[in-house]
């Protein structure tokens, strides 16, 4: 059978921060259906990855395809409304809204909104408040954050901060997720429960790209798990693959 194209493909990505070099040539592919893994020692260039897939910065060189469509360097508002959304490694949201207030914030973000929308077509955008609010009471519901609604975002566990974060990514109506860290300071408990959680949106068709340390999480969740060092692609296979594989051990060991 011949694999089903590439949800996001990245070739020879490049980027430097003076004389460092982040990335240099970073390729990989992430399918469709999948929740994907990228891992790597300090300093491997993850987040810079992640920066640059995301739009937040440029990369000096390579290409970032999304679906079929170069989005090399457009705006990150522009990826976010291609599909491809990411959630950050912090819990940002605004810690004197509610729960609902945070994820409808998320949800509005659509250009050609604004007041003129409201004046001109106020039923219209009643329906589309109404319709927002109903998807946001659901994307609550899947992740078990039905009780704290109308809870400040600030008085939150850490670990429901996590998942609100995931929320609000999901209000986008994303097409790949992109994870920063997501169980970065949680216990093991809620590590496993937002890992189930992201199996779930997996099995409902959403495709996940995360970079994370924990590596009881990417064993648990991740597959493939793609291996990066020194700005580019190492290896991937399963969990059990890349950790038997003695490129990845030299490579975690040599920092
Ligand atoms: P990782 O997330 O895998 O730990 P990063 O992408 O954060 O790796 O960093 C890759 C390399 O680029 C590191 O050497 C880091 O110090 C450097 N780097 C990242 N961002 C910047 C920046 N804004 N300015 C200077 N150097 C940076
Ligand atoms: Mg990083």
């Amino acid at each position: 059978s011949s694999p089903q194209p590439a949800l996001l493909e990245i070739s020879d990505l490049r980027r430097s921060f003076g004389g460092v070099v982040a990335l240099n040539g970073l390729a990989l592919q992430v399918r469709p259906g999948t929740v994907t893994a990228l891992i790597g020692p300090n300093g491997a260039g993850k987040s810079t990855a992640f920066q640059c897939i995301s739009g937040v910065i440029r990369p000096d060189a390579g290409r970032v395809i999304f679906d079929g469509q170069d989005i090399t360097g457009l705006r990150p508002d522009r990826i976010t409304g291609a599909g491809l959304v990411r959630s950050f490694q912090i819990a940002r949201g605004i810690p004197r809204l509610t729960v609902l207030e945070n994820l409808l914030l998320y949800g509005q973000a659509q250009p050609g909104e604004g007041v003129a929308a409201a004046i001109l077509r106020p039923a219209a955008m009643r329906a589309r408040e109404e319709a927002l609010r109903e998807r946001a009471r659901a994307v609550a519901a899947r992740l078990n954050l039905t009780r704290v609604l109308d809870n400040q975002a600030a008085a939150l566990s850490g670990g429901q901060k996590k998942l609100m974060e995931i929320g609000r990514a999901l209000m986008a109506e994303p097409r790949l997720l992109l994870l920063d860290e997501p169980v970065a300071g949680v216990n093991p408990s809620l590590s496993a429960e937002i890992a189930s959680h992201i199996g779930s949106l997996r099995d409902e068709g959403m495709t996940v790209l995360i970079v994370e340390h924990h590596m009881d999480f990417v064993a648990s969740l991740c597959d493939p798990v793609i291996v990066m060092a020194e700005g580019r692609f190492l290896v991937q296979g399963s969990f059990e693959q890349v950790a038997a594989d003695a490129r990845v051990q030299e490579a975690y060991m040599g920092r």
